[in-house]
């Protein structure tokens, strides 16, 4: 199951979810869980670094992440700083 299928039906879910227990104006803690649960799973979807250059010690690429814009190196496929899943247009799979 691709990760927008699944960010569909937790947003379709928190939507009745609401919907079905709205009991007055204090939502905050609510959207604030859907939006965390939200951008944890926007963060499983890879999105290309911003590349800054070779290491000169590994030669592998070093770029910044972006999601965070910590350094984030080739090999990594996630940024240890925050989870954004990163692509380096490397590979397919
Ligand atoms: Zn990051």
């Amino acid at each position: 199951m691709g990760i927008e299928k699944i960010i569909e039906m937790v947003k379709a879910a928190f939507n009745v979810w609401e919907w079905e227990c709205y009991i007055g104006d204090n939502w905050t803690e609510e959207h604030k869980a859907k939006d965390i649960v939200i951008s944890t799973l926007e963060k499983q979807k890879p999105k290309r670094p911003k590349v800054r250059g070779l290491l000169f010690y590994s030669y592998h690429m070093y770029g910044n992440c972006p999601c965070c814009k910590g350094q984030v190196e080739e090999n990594w496929r996630f940024c240890p700083w925050c989870g954004q899943a990163i692509d380096w247009g490397d590979d397919d799979d």
